[in-house]
């Protein structure tokens, strides 16, 4: 049959192309990572930079599916080398700089990454393990001479003199959309990190999602504040949907910290935001510090581990803030869902909302999901039955890469490993990581519910909730707290809040007092550093 439409392949590199002419003078602001001065550049100048690169790149003897690795944060560089890199048919391999020695020898060797960009500030990193990495040709530096690492490697290259003088035209070639554009690493907790190899088509299915009013729904009168990073699963698709929505970015760079990004909030009046629940927490308690509010942002995107409820009202009561929670993984691009209210729920009194709008939220079009229990039955959708959360769709992982087996069940469904429910309006809670439940005497308890009804306590800043053996039961509940600055809970009063949504028989035997919680590279409570930490753990 004759196809009447065009059928060009999807090319990620027409994002940047679409932004360098039809929203060519929004704006890119960075954080430099060098000196911590604001950067500003716009759309079309990353295009014409992208493409200086992409020529540059060829010339280093790149072909056609050839992996690059980035070790690299939230920069108008890291940008411009992400279409340089795929746009050209090559693979961008995002690296989380704060994997493990171990962890970024595996993912390094198994991707076959042929050159590496890194910001200088990682150079330590590669210069005491690059013998590790017999199959890179060069390290390409995203820096200005200025600022270039002394080191004895020759093969060593300063980005801007790289791009400097190269044709600032470049032909996309044109391939098949299936190609891969992307390479992510799962910073899983139990044996070798998974690759997970996303194509053009499937970014691009993924960006169009996110564009959508009930998913993040950017545009171009947004100013985004992007802290989720560039490294971990395609910034959410927020580095492919500024460009094609013509959204001002903010990239933060190294800064972080409430103070960094509540300027760069103020200064640029930023309307959006997204990041994982740390970042958040850091921030509005810089802002009650100091007793500012932030004005111009109407929404915050929160995702990468469940939201509390009191952070939900704090950016609702204190700063008029819609705070959204969205779900997903690095095995799904990683959008599964999104948090807006339906007009059901609108329709609710004020209190019963909140408890539809901290759930995880309803899937954006192109996923679908179900809850299974033990035996692969479907779980009724009344907002009770837990089980097992599949999913499937066009952007939802087929298999891991080399993998010789698919990771779905025949009838393509992924298991996501997370514990959830969903209920009838098409909403989607989690409980737990299935393997972070707590199984004291034959009965679940939920970690999050207890780290984040802990963190409803005035003075707590942080909670995580973790199982530790017992003779008896099996497992019991330790909750570990770092109190806010210049605050000294007690434990009876952490109790209290608990008891006031968990039976007595589910309260934490103990509860411990520490400075921080170690984080896992995404910036997640790492559960599995605490259970070691903790394992021999006697109570008081
Ligand atoms: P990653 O692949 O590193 O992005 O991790 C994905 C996992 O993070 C999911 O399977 C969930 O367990 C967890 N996660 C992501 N977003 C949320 C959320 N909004 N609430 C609770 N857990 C989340």
């Amino acid at each position: 049959m004759a196809i009447n439409m065009q059928n060009t392949p999807f090319n990620l590199a027409s994002c940047i192309e679409f932004a360098g002419k039809y929203h060519g003078q929004q704006k890119v602001i960075t954080r430099l990572v060098e000196n911590d001065e604001l950067h500003e550049t716009t759309y079309s100048e990353i295009l014409l930079r992208s493409r200086k690169f992409a020529n540059a790149l060829k010339k280093l003897g790149v072909e056609f599916g050839d992996k690059v690795g980035t070790i690299a944060l939230n920069t108008y560089r890291h940008l411009e080398a992400w279409y340089g890199i795929s746009g050209q048919g090559l693979v961008c391999h995002t690296i989380n700089p704060r994997l493990s020695p171990t962890q970024l020898i595996y993912i390094i060797n198994h991707a076959e990454d042929k050159y590496i960009l890194i910001d200088h500030v990682f150079w330590p990193i590669v210069e005491k393990m690059h013998q590790h990495f017999p199959k890179v040709k060069g390290y390409i530096v995203l820096t200005e001479e200025k600022y270039m690492p002394k080191t004895e490697l020759p093969n060593v290259y300063c980005y801007e003199t790289l791009i400097e003088g190269e044709s600032d035209q470049f032909d996309w070639p044109e391939f098949d959309e299936n190609s891969g554009s992307s390479l992510c690493y799962t910073s899983g907790t139990t044996g070798n990190p998974k690759g997970v190899m996303y194509t053009h088509k499937s970014n691009l299915l993924h960006s169009y999602a996110g564009g959508l009013k009930d998913a993040i729904g950017m545009n171009a009168r947004d100013t985004v504040l992007v802290v989720v990073p560039l490294f971990h699963a395609n910034s959410w698709g927020i580095a492919y949907l500024g460009p094609m929505t013509g959204a001002t970015l903010l990239f933060p760079g190294k800064a972080m910290d409430g103070a960094s990004t509540f300027e760069l909030i103020e200064k640029y009046q930023a309307t959006l935001a997204a990041g994982v629940p740390t970042v958040w927490t850091n921030l509005l308690d810089y802002a009650d510090n100091v007793g500012k509010k932030m004005e111009s942002v109407t929404e915050v995107i929160v995702g990468g581990s469940a939201a509390p409820m009191s952070m939900l009202k704090a950016f609702r009561d204190k700063h008029d803030i819609d705070l959204l929670h969205a779900w997903g993984m690095t095995e799904m691009s990683p959008l599964g869902t999104l948090n807006r209210p339906t007009p059901q729920i609108l329709a609710m009194p004020k209190d019963e909302q909140l408890t539809y709008r901290i759930k995880q939220g309803r899937p954006v079009f192109g996923v679908d999901m179900k809850v299974v229990d033990e035996n692969g039955v479907e779980q009724p959708r009344d907002g009770k039955s837990v089980g097992h959360l599949l999913v499937k769709g066009n952007w939802v992982v087929h298999s891991y890469y080399k993998a010789e087996a698919p990771c779905v069940d025949e009838d393509g469904w992924f298991d996501t490993g997370d514990m959830a429910n969903i209920d009838e309006y098409g909403y989607m809670e989690i409980v737990d990581r299935s393997k972070d439940l707590i199984k004291s005497g034959g009965e679940w308890i939920s970690s999050v519910d207890m780290e984040n009804t802990a963190m409803g306590h005035p003075d707590v800043l942080m909670a995580a909730a973790i199982a530790i053996p017992d003779e008896k039961w099996s497992e019991r509940p330790l909750l570990i707290v770092v109190p806010k600055e210049g605050k000294t809970p007690s434990k009876e009063s952490i109790k209290e809040v608990l008891a006031t949504q968990f039976a007595k028989w589910q309260l934490p035997d103990d509860i411990v007092f520490v400075e921080s919680i170690p984080l896992t590279a995404t910036g997640k409570f790492s559960k599995l550093t605490l259970r070691q930490q903790f394992a021999d753990y006697k109570g008081e």
